[in-house]
């Protein structure tokens, strides 16, 4: 299939305004204040939520 009628450089370009690519999302983990993805483990302390804390492996 093909489309029917030309695109105008408007169109295609008003179109493309809303593609452009966001920055990944952080917030601030409680346990230690280090910027972390929401809804995963703080990967500084392994830190999920009240009652749940992951072992981190030191890299040294
Ligand atoms: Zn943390």
């Amino acid at each position: 299939m093909l489309p029917c009628q030309r695109k105008t450089r408007t169109q295609t370009r008003t179109g493309r305004a809303h593609q452009a690519l966001k920055a990944p999302h952080g917030v601030q983990c409680p346990n230690c204040g280090s910027v972390k993805f929401p809804h995963a483990a703080c990967r500084e302390c392994g830190y999920v939520r009240p009652g749940l804390k992951l072992a981190v492996a030191k890299e040294d």
